[in-house]
């Protein structure tokens, strides 16, 4: 794998072949540095059609879904390995396409490796049950069996990430895949697909096509060959997805956008939940679906509380992917940096008061990228479009609350239930606001946090299904039953 300076050229990866580039390409220009860094191919439906067609013909005639778990899970484990020969190179592609600092594209791969790991043991645990409890000779078998063709649509925040929490899950189920990762950020996912080869997954188990959204995208959707189709991505392109979807009734797994609650109480380690906020909110430049936007603070300790949450953000280093000083990176393109902009100024509009940041930093070294400087709204009242509504950006809203009940009430007063965050030593008020909170993830005294085991996912307009853990294995399996009478019965009809 070759990461210099020279711009890495993708094909198309269907049924164990990489096609050669194409004259239709998509040019990636990093968004920090503007240099052209990556190419991919501009994928057609017909395209699309190629790649579901040699997934399902993977899965229907090939050997991978009959493959003992014990071989899948050598695999994987073989890609597991591979991925961690490349970890430095995979890394560096993540952090210029995406524009995040290397340093946290390097965590990103440790944990693509630590879930396929996960998923390789899980492969070697597969089974059902055996119910003999039923009755004299009435025997049920309840099996698991692979679920079939999954599509895996992916968003450009955590390109390598987002699909190692579908893809080793979906091969250790002995599933066949389709990947369409976002056509910005796709260099990760071609490089996993050429891992899977040399690792030994078999000629069209795995297969990638680049290209947009509103072409490739909409194919996985719609195409009646797909059994399960695992989503990751907005709110409202999830919704599109789960209206085309409906002709073969096939499984959706949706991960949508979130606006989580970070709560601060005073009986909280406060220098701990300063640290918190600011990693809840700013990691990965806030382009996190679980990132910690609205910071709700007791009103007792909010003035000390927010100078202190000031005054480090201050410190931290807005700055170059590849600078292994930068805590922040480069937002992903010129439109979502104006989109992020737009959303301080309706802030505003609305009453925020501006403590820190709010707007694109342009020195002359950070001119070329689309950085944008953290940033501090106070006094954002939950009527505030920036309290209500994902901006996906370093933009921190603050509001103060008097009572636990008035906490809870404002943390899940949004449309989306992904993830909140607790801060508080007292463990009745922790558990308590744990359990109040409508979200598929709490963090109490920690955030963004997690292990392969831990499923995530969201309720409300944040989605629905869990990827991770042994329920996000069981998403790529179908259940049988079969029932089975012996000796003599009694007749049906008399
Ligand atoms: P997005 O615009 O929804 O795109 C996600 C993926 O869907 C991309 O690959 C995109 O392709 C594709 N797509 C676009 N239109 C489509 C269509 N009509 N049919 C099928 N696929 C289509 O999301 P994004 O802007 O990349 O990422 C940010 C969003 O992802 C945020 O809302 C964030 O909260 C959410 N997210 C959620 C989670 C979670 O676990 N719940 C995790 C991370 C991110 P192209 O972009 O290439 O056209
Ligand atoms: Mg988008």
């Amino acid at each position: 794998m070759q990461v210099d300076n020279a711009v890495r050229s993708y094909g198309l990866h269907i049924n164990g072949h990489e096609s050669p580039p194409g004259t239709n390409m998509v040019d990636r220009h990093s968004p920090a540095t503007g240099r052209l860094v990556a190419r991919y191919v501009a994928g057609t439906v017909e395209d699309a059609r190629a790649a579901v067609e040699a997934a399902r013909t993977a899965f229907d005639t090939g050997t991978w879904p009959h493959l003992s778990g014990q071989d899948r899970s050598r695999i994987l484990n073989r890609l597991a390995a591979l991925t961690r020969r490349d970890a430095e190179q995979l890394a560096r592609i993540e952090a210029e396409e995406t524009g995040k600092p290397l340093r946290l594209a390097r965590g990103d791969v440790a944990a693509s490796i630590g879930l396929t790991e996960y998923a390789a043991a899980l492969a070697l645990t597969m089974h059902g049950d055996v119910h003999t409890n039923l009755g004299p000779g009435f025997t049920g078998l309840v099996t698991r069996e692979p679920a079939g063709v999954v599509g895996m649509i992916t968003p450009w925040n955590f390109p390598l990430l987002l699909l190692m929490q579908k893809l080793p899950f979906a091969l250790a189920a002995g599933c066949t895949a389709v990947a369409k990762p976002a056509e910005v950020t796709s260099g990760t996912t071609l490089e996993i697909a050429r891992l899977t080869v040399e690792a030994g997954v078999p000629a069209g188990v795995f297969n990638v096509v680049t290209g947009r959204g509103s072409v490739v995208g909409q194919h996985l959707a719609e195409s009646e060959h797909i059994d399960v189709l695992s989503f990751t991505g907005s709110t409202s392109v999830g919704q599109r997805i789960i209206q085309a979807s409906g002709v073969n009734s096939k499984r959706l797994s949706m991960e949508l956008g979130g606006k989580a609650a970070t709560i601060v109480f005073p009986d909280a380690d406060l220098t701990a939940a300063v640290d918190g906020v600011l990693f809840g909110v700013f990691f990965n430049q806030g382009e996190c679906c679980v990132s910690g936007a609205r910071l709700l603070v007791h009103q007792d300790i909010a003035d000390e509380f927010l100078s202190a949450v000031v005054s480090r953000a201050r410190e931290l280093a807005v700055g170059h992917p590849l600078d292994e000083d930068s805590d922040i990176g480069a937002l992903i393109h010129a439109e979502h940096l104006e989109t992020v902009l737009n959303y301080v100024n309706i802030g505003r509009q609305h009453g925020a008061r501006v403590l820190l940041g709010g707007a694109r930093l342009d020195s002359p070294e950070l001119r070329d990228g689309f950085f944008f400087a953290p940033t501090i709204l106070d006094e954002v009242t939950p009527q505030n479009p920036a309290f209500q509504e994902e901006i996906f950006g370093p933009v921190l809203t603050v509001t103060r609350f008097g009572t636990t009940e008035e906490a809870i009430g404002l943390a899940n007063s949004v449309e989306y239930g992904l993830a909140n965050t607790v801060w508080s030593k007292n463990i009745d008020t922790a558990l308590t606001v744990g359990r109040a909170l409508h979200s598929g993830t709490v963090w109490i005294n920690t955030t963004i946090d997690g292990a392969p085991q831990l499923p995530g996912g969201g309720v409300k307009n944040s989605g629905y299904g869990r990827e991770m853990g042994q329920v996000g294995f069981d998403e790529f399996t179908e259940v049988k039953t079969i029932q089975i009478r012996t000796g003599q019965r009694e007749p049906f009809f008399r």
